[in-house]
């Protein structure tokens, strides 16, 4: 044996499932330099040898074949301990191109440690011979940008090739590159697990020396991988951190409902299979009930109009099987909470301040968002059996094509059809998308899909003006909204939010599962509490402050000389190049940035003059109170029931009764707009800025700098849109 004449200028081991052509590939690359030794401490045989090329001596280690890297068998941990002691400067994963959904596994978990990898697609000649065509390029791309070569290690074919990346990789290393830009792949875990994935690297980071391996070792202690908790337990900060994680896999895995090892190995496989069905072609034999279910799903043509009917089905879910419980939540809050609340009042004997306080100010501020809560949980419920089920994925999949147009892809299409519900989960729905850049160009388009919020908006003005026609003004509205986010995707992406480079990335596809009950409900309720506690905190104090703007200076008698009817005033002939400069207008587009519905409520209080002062009744009981919100539940429960029957064609058991019924608002914008100046109205409602909510979401998200470009982006946009919608009928003759 002729074994190391000459010290290496850099070494590679060679991982890689058991019969993949590991020894094959080896001995083609070393020829007869080779040696074998054992592990360190191990009684596991280790070969070894050396092979030439560019001048370069590669020393190469022959790692024992493994499936995975989970570290459970002593031949995973050799394998894994090897790779991640910095031993080898590149790892040469060699997949059977024959088998290559299962061979990924391994490729997949070396390429989320991090570590420079070249993946050798061996049995190339079987893979051909097979009818399977692997496109490498796209597949190293997909892999976040690694080199990929086929090769047919028995034959010596591509051996040549192999080397030249391995050397190119390793060259690139030892120069630095390599290590100094952040490993550019990642598994999308889903929402819940990226959170804490999320959480606990953040804590690692304060550990120096772990920064490019923060991910993978947050990811491996939520598996409890024991050799990684031991390498923690030794920072500073260790026991804090395990404590953290603890508390992270107990919270997950009662949410999910399964162990975390089996979640992220589901997302891994998902990975995978979306991955191979990108870059495989195959002939066509014995297909899984899953792929049978994808082929329809995700096909060429039918795949479209399926999603369609699916989110079409989902959005009249959402907002038929809501609307009833929003009618329920409404009643309580002006109902009883508001007569108990002036009972309770009147016996402490307030001052009139603090019950106008209370129950004009706090309770209509605070209840107006509450009366959402409804449809939110709904909206909510969906999102998350959508998400769970493993649809959405298969959505983003069939729309990835058309939102390229957009400089998007299919992930974001699930956020924007939520807009049309409401912007704020919208928002924070971007979270299943894995890259920055695409979710804050989504984030910033969600808010032109016009919200439910805004319909009352459309449906008063365009009863009060177009009324046949009012039904065809709305659907243009929504049409208009849509509109506007293609252009301003255009925009966008041409400007400020350009495309990454490497932009490729695979849509996972992981299996189907019926969500079960229990993870579903918790999935909603952790949403719902989180917006019942921003929006109270935020409206709570809003509510207040508009409240005194509306009855200051004290003593003040008519609304227009309030405060808030003064700075309207003088904010108004803004508008009046878009025709509608008058205070009540302005006053209402003010209220309607803290929630588009006061736009609407707005109006009708000015217009129709304040409400009788506090005239709430207080002569029912307790116990009718309380059994009037249980009736009311209940007839909610069942009009929501029929609504969901009467879904399926040709059964109608609604009645058909919801005619709105707000006229006198609707003359008495007939005084104070024109047909035109109503449409030019209702674009820059459809248009300016999102409502506080949403810009709050934002900012949470993504910062401030996208908060304030979010609602200043589109209050121009609306303005300028408004501005010719206006100026241009005028000229049309349609003043
Ligand atoms: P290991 O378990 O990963 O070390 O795999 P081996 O190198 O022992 O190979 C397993 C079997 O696959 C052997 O019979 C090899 O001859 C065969 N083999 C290895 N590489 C190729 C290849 O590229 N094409 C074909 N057709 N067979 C191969
Ligand atoms: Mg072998």
């Amino acid at each position: 044996m002729a074994a190391s004449v000459k010290t290496p200028t850099f070494t590679i081991a060679l991982a890689g499932n058991p019969n993949a052509g590991k020894t094959s590939l080896f001995n083609a690359l070393t020829g007869l330099n080779q040696g074998v030794g054992n592990f360190p401490g191990k009684t596991v045989e280790k070969k070894t040898g050396i092979c030439r090329r560019n001048g370069h001596t590669i020393g190469v280690v022959d790692l024992p074949g493994t499936y995975s890297l989970t570290a459970f068998s002593l031949d995973e941990r050799i394998a894994r301990d090897h790779i991640i002691s910095g031993e080898p400067d590149v790892v040469v994963c060699v997949a059977d191109a024959t088998n290559l959904e299962r061979n990924l596994y391994l490729a997949v978990q070396i390429r989320e440690i991090g570590v420079p990898l070249v993946l050798a697609l061996n049995m190339a000649d079987s893979a051909r011979a097979q009818g399977i065509r692997i496109d490498t390029e796209r597949l190293g791309q997909l892999l976040g940008g690694i080199p990929v070569v086929a090769t047919a290690a028995n034959r010596g074919h591509g051996i040549d090739e192999l080397l030249d990346a391995v050397v190119h990789s390793a060259e690139r290393v030892l120069s630095g590159v390599e290590a100094s830009t952040p490993p550019a792949f990642a598994i999308n875990y889903g929402t819940a697990i990226e959170a804490a994935i999320a959480t606990i690297q953040t804590r690692l980071a304060g550990e120096i020396f772990v920064d490019s391996f923060a991910r993978w070792m947050a990811l491996m202690l939520l598996e409890s991988d024991a050799t990684v908790i031991e390498h923690v337990r030794e920072f500073d900060n260790g026991p804090a951190i395990l404590a953290e994680v603890g508390a992270q896999i107990g919270r997950l895995e009662t949410l999910l409902d399964d162990d975390l090892p089996i979640l992220t190995a589901d997302h891994r496989y998902g990975f995978i299979n979306g991955l191979v069905r990108q870059v495989q072609q195959k002939p066509v034999d014995r297909v899984a009930l899953t792929d049978r279910i994808d082929d329809i799903v995700t096909h060429r043509y039918l795949g479209l109009p399926l999603f369609m009917l699916v989110m079409l089905l989902v959005f009249r879910l959402v907002i038929d099987v809501s609307a009833p419980f929003l009618d329920w939540v409404d009643a309580v809050i002006t109902g009883p909470i508001a007569s108990w609340t002036a009972t309770i009042l009147t016996a402490i004997s307030a001052p009139a301040w603090l019950q106008s306080l209370v129950i004009e100010g706090i309770i209509a501020g605070v209840g107006g968002v509450l009366v959402f809560v409804p449809g939110l949980i709904v909206l909510y419920l969906f999102l998350a059996f959508l998400e769970d089920s493993g649809y959405l994925a298969r959505a983003a999949f069939v729309m990835d094509r058309l939102m390229t147009v957009v400089g998007l892809h299919g992930k974001a299409m699930i956020p924007l059809i939520l807009g049309f519900g409401c912007a704020v989960p919208a928002v924070y729905a971007t979270r299943t998308m894995s890259n920055r850049r695409d979710r804050i160009l989504t984030a910033l388009l969600i808010p032109l899909m016009s919200c439910s919020a805004r319909l009352p908006v459309y449906v008063v003005f365009g009863l009060a003006f177009f009324d046949r026609y009012a039904g065809t003004v709305i659907w243009i509205m929504y049409l208009v909204g849509i509109i506007i986010a293609v252009l301003a995707g255009l925009i966008f992406t041409r400007t400020i939010l350009q495309p990454d480079e490497n932009a490729a990335f695979v849509l996972e596809l992981p299996p189907y599962r019926l969500p079960t009950g229990r993870s579903l409900l918790l999935h909603t309720w952790c949403n719902t509490k989180e917006f019942v506690h921003k929006a109270g905190t935020l409206i709570l104090a809003v509510s207040v402050v508009l409240w005194l703007l509306l009855n200051l200076p004290l003593g003040v008698a008519e609304q227009e000389d309030s405060l808030f009817g003064q700075v309207s005033a003088t904010v108004a002939p803004v508008f009046e190049p878009l025709g509608f400069g008058t205070w009540e207008a302005t006053g209402s587009l003010i209220t309607g940035f803290i929630a588009k519905e006061l736009v609407v409520s707005t109006l009708s209080q000015i217009y129709i003059g304040a409400q009788d002062d506090l005239d709430i009744e207080t002569t029912t009981s307790f116990a009718q109170d309380v059994l009037e919100i249980m009736v009311g539940f209940w007839e909610a429960a069942v009009d929501a029931a029929r609504t969901l029957i009467s879904i399926i064609p040709g059964i109608d058991l609604t009645g058909n009764n919801t005619e709105p019924e707000d006229v006198a608002l609707s003359s008495a914008l007939r005084d104070s707009f024109t047909p035109l100046s109503a449409v030019s109205f209702l674009i820059f409602v459809l248009l300016y800025v999102p409502c506080v909510a949403t810009i709050a979401a934002v900012k949470q998200e993504f910062g401030k700098r996208w908060a304030v470009t979010a609602a200043v982006y589109q209050t121009a946009l609306a303005w300028v849109c408004a501005l010719l919608v206006y100026q241009g009928g005028l000229l049309l003759g349609y003043g």
